[in-house]
């Protein structure tokens, strides 16, 4: 019998992230033309269902959201538990987000399942569930195995392509779950702080980063990664010397105390590299490194390196930017 597979997913302004996209087309192509089932924390909509359909699920099941007062992944939890016993569920794949990783932990556990999170890849083995993770900030890759009848795997967002929209048979379904009266215990919200990522994408989503270091000497000179940003449509990051130094919030920090980001394209201007900043970085598609220092450690990680003073190839790439896209 095939397995039953449930994507849970995230919305973002009325629509399911890419990341949740990427989970759907990752379970389309291990059910081999069993259903999946997609799952939501929102309103049921047609729009919704229809366009994560595309992506290969065949039934998206609605669970009311969290409330203010338990905005906590573990909230959700028996919710999601009893979708999961209606379709005999075995496995789960949700995007490895701040989110995700919160919900997928505490589902495994009550759901007596193995767990991964930060998967860049997944088969089936002998013995159940293997899958592949980068581990010490990237240096190496594991293979693990999740033997037992239930995983729950969280998969790195980016590490599996968008799928290509699929004209699929047969109409979605959709299903309004009732109310989930239990609560799960939990850690209880006690407030929450607005994140300053400034203008442009958010960080984490961004599919270009230009991140900005100490080469760039003062807040005031900041507003040059800010223009070559804006010219890209990119988000801004920063290196711990910035935000350390306040010339710009950490929440834009990239790096082992700061943010995991893996762009398609990311562009270190005046970072030297420390190991503490590329584990935030490392999983990026294409690495390019501006760097007055041939000797700086970023290039051993990049894929274009130009060595040279920052102040004079930045208004240089922005002129070229903007004539190429006409702004
Ligand atoms: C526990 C711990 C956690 C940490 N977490 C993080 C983290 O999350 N993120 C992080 O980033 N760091 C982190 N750090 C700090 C990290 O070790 C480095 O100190 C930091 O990344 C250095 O930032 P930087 O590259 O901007 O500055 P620097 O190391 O000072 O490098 C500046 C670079 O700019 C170049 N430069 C100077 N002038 C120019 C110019 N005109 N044109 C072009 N290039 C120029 C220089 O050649 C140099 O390579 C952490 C450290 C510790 C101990």
């Amino acid at each position: 019998m095939t397995p039953g597979l449930v994507v849970i997913g995230e919305l973002r302004d009325g629509r399911p992230t890419e990341a949740s996209r990427e989970a759907a087309g990752v379970a389309y192509q291990l059910a081999a033309g069993a259903p999946v089932t997609g799952l939501l924390f929102g309103s049921p909509e047609d729009s919704l269902t229809s366009s994560w359909a595309r992506d290969g699920i065949s039934e998206v099941c609605f669970l009311p959201p969290p409330t203010d007062a338990a905005r906590q992944a573990g909230a959700l939890i028996p919710g999601v538990l009893s979708v999961l016993s209606e379709r005999s569920a075995e496995l789960v794949l949700l995007p490895s987000t701040t989110f995700g990783r919160e919900l997928a932990g505490g589902l495994a556990a009550r759901w007596d399942a193995g767990a991964a999170t930060g998967v860049t890849a997944i088969h089936r083995g002998a013995a159940g569930w293997e899958v592949r993770r980068p581990v010490f900030g990237g240096r190496a890759t594991e293979t693990r195995s999740l033997s037992g009848p239930r995983a729950v795997v969280a998969l790195r967002p980016r590490a599996f392509p968008a799928p290509e929209p699929r004209d699929l048979p047969g109409a979605s379904t959709q299903r309004s779950m009732p109310e989930v009266g239990a609560v799960a215990k939990g850690p209880t919200l006690v407030g929450t702080e607005p994140v300053l990522t400034g203008e442009g994408p958010a960080l984490g989503d961004a599919t270009i980063v230009v991140a900005g270091g100490r080469g760039v000497r003062s807040a005031d000179q900041f507003h040059l990664i800010e223009e070559l940003a804006a010219a890209l449509d990119a988000a801004v990051g920063a290196s711990r010397a910035v935000t350390d130094a306040g010339w710009r919030p950490t929440s834009l920090q990239v790096g082992q105390t700061g943010r995991t980001v893996t762009p398609q394209l990311y562009i270190a201007v005046g970072i030297s590299g420390a190991i503490q900043h590329i584990v935030g970085m490392i999983g990026s598609r294409v690495i390019v490194a501006i760097n007055s220092d041939a000797s700086a450690p970023i290039f051993k990680v990049a894929d274009y390196g130009i060595v040279g003073d920052l102040f004079q190839i930045v208004p240089a790439l922005l002129a070229e930017i903007r004539r190429v896209r006409g702004r």
